[in-house]
């Protein structure tokens, strides 16, 4: 994937920060308690348009009911269907059953730890496959969901591509770029918590923030809130 181009003093800055902060703030979560592949996907597919607070009521219950993938791939579509049943958007659950059977009749229950393959599986898009080989694995690969899009548009874009798409394309390779070598399990958890948590979608916290000398949307923030730059 395509480095994008950030001045590399500044990027330090910004890894080092947000590692440091990751350590004290960075959110306590039963998903983030293991390397399994499989439970991690299946927090990953809960997590895709459901808030965590939500995912939680769920998560453990169906790791607990389906506990492997070989399992999951056993059960009947009807038994997912119900084990999945309040959480919504139902074509999750029947993606992740496929995804299930695929690796369990096709890879020996193997997960992949390609992005090309893992992003060919069932439901999983390119930032779900981002997060799989990265908790799982600790692959260097980026993830650009909502939180981290909102983070590193904020932070690093100063004018907006004329185009989604080309916004879209500009965003992934950020965020490719901005993965220190080696750390990408803590550095993705990071950029998602501190997406959630402090650089929210409405009224950011950035009279607390620790990157408010480097941010190019902070002055914009501070004017539209009338507080005082620090
Ligand atoms: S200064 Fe504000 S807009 Fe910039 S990263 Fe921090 S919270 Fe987000």
């Amino acid at each position: 994937m395509k480095r994008g181009g950030i001045d590399p003093a500044l990027k330090r800055t910004f890894q080092q920060r947000l590692l440091r902060w990751y350590r004290t703030h960075g959110r306590d979560l039963p998903w983030r308690k293991t390397r399994d592949p499989y439970h991690i996907l299946v927090s990953e597919v809960m997590l895709q348009q459901t808030q965590v607070d939500r995912v939680l009521g769920f998560y453990g219950k169906f790791v607990k009911k389906y506990s492997t993938v070989e399992e999951l791939a056993s059960a009947r579509p009807r038994q997912v269907r119900e084990a999945w049943d309040g959480l919504g958007y139902y074509a999750r659950a029947r993606n992740l059953h496929r995804t299930a059977r695929q690796l369990t009749h096709g890879h020996g229950g193997q997960f992949p730890r390609t992005y090309e393959e893992t992003h060919a599986l069932p439901g999983v898009g390119r930032s779900t496959a981002g997060a799989l080989l990265s908790f799982a694995f600790n692959i260097d690969t980026p993830i650009l969901d909502t939180n981290v899009k909102r983070l590193i548009s904020r932070l690093f874009v100063h004018r907006p591509s004329p185009t989604p798409a080309q916004t879209e394309r500009r965003l992934w390779r950020l965020s490719t770029s901005l993965i220190p070598k080696g750390k990408a399990w803590a550095f993705n958890q990071a950029l998602m918590d501190f997406g959630a948590l402090v650089c929210t979608a409405r009224n950011p916290r950035c009279v607390t923030c620790l990157f408010t000398d480097i941010c190019r949307a902070y002055p914009k923030f501070i004017r539209a809130s009338g507080q005082q730059r620090r």
